[in-house]
Order: C-alpha cells, then structure tokens, then sequence
C-alpha cells in the first residue's frame, strides 16, 4: 500500500501543482487519476515513482517513508504518453531489453516476452524493427516494454492516450486483464470520464491540484 501524505507540490515559487493531497493506492487495485491537463496527474506519478520530491508532505510505502528512495529503489514500472523503441533492435529484443537488464534468465524472458506480446497484439511482429511498424503497433511495444518486469506498482501516463478510439477502446481491455492476470497495483491516468469508469477499481478526480472526489466507479457515477 502507498500513501501521499497532505503532499503539497509547488514548481518554482508561484506554480501550485498539488493542493495537501492524501491518497492511498491500496495493493493490487487499479487505481485511476482523472482529471484536464494540468490537474496534477503527472506529478503524482512522478513523486511515486520517486522522480519528483514533494515540497512539503511525505510518501509512504506499507506505513514507512520512501521519500529518500531514489527511483532504482522505488521498484515502480513507468509508462508515458510518449516513448522511444530502440530502433536497432527488433520488437522481441526491445520488450526483452528490461529483463535482460536485470539479469533474468533465457528461458523466463522467453516466457515474458511472449505473454506480454500476445496479450498487446503484437506477436506477429517479434522479429520485426520498430521502422517497420505502424504508430499503433509501436505504443503496444512501447508500452508492452515499460510493463513486462514484475514491479511493486505500475505508474501509467496515458499510456494509450494519442491511439485513435478502436485501438484505444481495445487496449483499454487488454491492459485491464493484463492487470488482473498479474495481480499488479497499477496507477493509471487519464483525462477521458470514459475510461476513467471503464478501468478504475476506484478513480480519484484531480482538478486543479485537488482531489475532489475518489471512489468506485458505481459511487461516482451516481453522484451529481
Ligand atoms: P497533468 O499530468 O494533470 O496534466 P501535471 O502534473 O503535468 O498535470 O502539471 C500540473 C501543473 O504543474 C500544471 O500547471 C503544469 O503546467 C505544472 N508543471 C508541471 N511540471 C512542471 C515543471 N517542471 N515546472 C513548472 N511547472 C510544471
Ligand atoms: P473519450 O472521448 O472520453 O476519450 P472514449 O475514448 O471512451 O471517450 O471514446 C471515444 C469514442 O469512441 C467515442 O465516440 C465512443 O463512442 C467510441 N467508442 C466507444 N466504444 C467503442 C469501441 N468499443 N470501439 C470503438 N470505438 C468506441
């Protein structure tokens, strides 16, 4: 479980992003952050996975303090909007690029490599170099990269937000049943009300800095 405590985040000196949030990301629910652009969205998932400190307020994981953490010790899977392929190497040696990284073994980033590509769509497209593929299919590898090692939560920034409305709509159920096959703790965020309540366990709405409301979609969606 993590927990922002009354996080207050200032850029510079005048710009507010956050407004003394207190939320908790419970184990293995998919929480989503709807909200504009500007809301804050980003800067939550930056002070979690460590690569932005709080102003003022404190990040707990399971009751104690991460906020001396670097981001190599978070132990949190990042996934942005926007993501490069290494463009030498084939879709398989991209998605398998992380695991390597970490010293997994053959046989078990074989195995990884191959879910994560059957789930996304893509694997027919393994020995193929990103030049090669269509915008579509790059954001599946790109994404398909940035959550293939096992972590401690999975920090999603509109992951699927400039694919066009079918590829986004199916993405969306994939990620959804990725998520619930690896039993994972995902922070996800978006600024579409639709996928908000497609895809949240619960959904926190940010406006401005502040967290307005947080629950299941059943209790947002029937309130005014
Ligand atoms: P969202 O992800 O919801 O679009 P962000 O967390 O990116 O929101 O941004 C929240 C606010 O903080 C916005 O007003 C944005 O312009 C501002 N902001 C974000 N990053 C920086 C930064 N590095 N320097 C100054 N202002 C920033
Ligand atoms: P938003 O515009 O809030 O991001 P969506 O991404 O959910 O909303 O939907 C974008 C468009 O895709 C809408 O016009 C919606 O009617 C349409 N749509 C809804 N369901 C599907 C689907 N299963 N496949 C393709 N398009 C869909």
């Amino acid at each position: 479980m993590y927990e922002l405590k009354a996080v207050h985040k200032r850029y510079g000196l005048a710009k507010v992003a956050l407004r003394k949030i207190d939320l908790t990301v419970r184990d293995k629910e998919f929480l989503v952050i709807y909200g504009p652009a500007g809301a804050g969205k980003s800067t939550i998932l930056n002070i979690l996975a460590g690569i932005t400190r709080p102003t003022t307020g404190d990040v707990l994981r399971d009751g104690v303090s991460i906020l001396h953490l670097p981001p190599e010790r978070r132990d949190a899977a990042m996934a942005f909007e926007n993501y490069a392929l290494y463009s030498h190497l084939s879709v398989g040696e991209n998605l398998a690029f992380p695991l390597h990284a970490r010293g997994m073994a053959r046989a078990e980033i074989d195995q990884r490599v191959k879910r994560i590509a059957e789930i996304l769509g893509i694997g027919h497209l393994l020995d193929r170099r990103p030049g090669f593929l269509s915008g579509g299919q790059r954001q599946r590898v790109a994404l398909g990269r940035a959550i293939i090692r096992p972590a401690d939560i999975y920090l999603l920034d509109e992951p699927v937000g400039h694919l066009d409305a079918k590829l986004r709509h199916k993405i969306r159920a994939e990620l959804k049943a990725l998520a619930d096959d690896l039993n994972a703790t995902v922070v996800f965020t978006t600024t579409s009300s639709r996928e908000a309540l497609a895809l949240g366990d619960r959904v926190a709405v940010l406006n401005q800095g502040r967290l307005e409301q947080i629950g299941t979609p059943a209790d947002l969606y029937h309130r005014p």
